[in-house]
């Protein structure tokens, strides 16, 4: 990884959707696979020690909500007389940051935890949050994924299970609706997305709208083909969560600024939209991938968008991979 590619990651927090982008700027080039695995690697680790040592960043959003960043993606905590709710765990390695985090929004208790999907960076700190005792809430397929090892091509990199007691105690398959703290929590899978794992999680009153990995703030999202996740996937999510919201509404992204708007929103669609006509244009013609990347059908985008982990090479094939 570049000294400038490890800074930006510094910066702005890691995920572990970074890495094959990482491994791509590392040489810009493709790796053969066991060259990416050890950067895959070493990134992880890289991960964890960032993750371990980013001080957690707070936002008060309303409704007793707030938001979390600095372990992985972005947490939402409601908190009130039932306890506190969390969307999303982050990466266990900043436990005592996401402790004193959580101590500072109130003694209230963790009763319970909600996985927008099955990425590390979302359900790592399952490990150490199910000791506190809540219920795990999840998609039906979070709960199979994290109970197996799970290969993810793009990355040449299996993923292991977690521990037997930190999977989901709970799952669904399409919607949910919770009732906590006097608010109602409105859950809802969007189908194959950014996985095939990906739930929506929505304050009603409050009219907060966590999408999980399905919206990257500010940035090129991932999109996980080994789990079921996909261009036109992405793009319906997208159009859901436009659907789902006014401009009231406050959007809690999976990464990037965890405090977003609907325009916000609007934008992120709009690129992808357009840059799948491109990327579908170009491959319709028989270029090859190596020729689509070449012609950077991204570059109107780039200055906005491709400034984080996923640059416009691999999100120019991951959109390449699913026309
Ligand atoms: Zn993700």
């Amino acid at each position: 990884m570049t000294p400038a590619r490890r800074q930006a990651l510094s910066r702005r927090g890691f995920c572990l959707c970074c890495m094959s982008a990482s491994a791509v700027a590392a040489t810009g080039a493709w790796l053969t696979p066991r060259q990416t695995f050890a950067e895959a690697q070493g990134i992880v680790e890289l991960i964890k020690a960032e993750a371990a040592r980013t001080p957690i960043a707070m936002y008060r959003l309303r409704g007793n909500v707030v938001a979390l960043e600095g372990s992985g993606g972005n947490i939402a905590v409601l908190t009130g007389r039932d306890g506190k709710v969390l969307v999303d765990a982050g990466i266990a390695v900043s436990r005592p940051q996401l402790a004193t985090a959580l101590a500072a929004i109130g003694p209230e208790p963790v009763t319970q935890l909600i996985n927008t999907h099955w990425h590390f960076d979302h359900a790592n700190g399952n490990e150490w949050l199910h000791e506190l005792g809540p219920e795990i809430l999840a998609h039906e397929n979070t709960r199979k994924h994290l109970s197996t090892m799970v290969r993810v091509e793009d990355w040449d990199y299996d993923f292991p299970p977690l521990s037997a007691g930190a999977l989901p105690t709970d799952v669904f398959a399409d919607e949910r609706v919770l009732k906590r703290n006097g608010t109602t929590l409105s859950l809802k899978h969007y189908g194959p997305a950014h996985t095939d794992s990906d739930i929506s999680v929505r304050f009603v009153e409050a009219d907060i709208l966590h999408t999980g990995d399905t919206y990257w703030n500010g940035s090129y999202p991932f999109i996980d083909y080994s789990t079921g996740g996909s261009i036109d996937g992405s793009i319906r999510a997208a159009d859901a969560n436009l659907a789902a919201t006014t401009d009231t509404a406050i959007i809690v992204p999976g990464h990037g600024p965890p405090v977003s708007n609907r325009s916000g929103l609007q934008e992120f669609r709009d690129m992808l939209v357009g840059i799948r006509a491109k990327v579908d244009s170009l491959k319709k013609q028989g270029l090859s991938l190596d020729a689509v990347v070449a012609a950077r059908p991204t570059a109107a985008y780039d200055a906005k968008w491709g400034q984080f982990v996923i640059d416009p090479a691999l999100f120019t094939r991951l959109v390449y991979e699913g026309v």
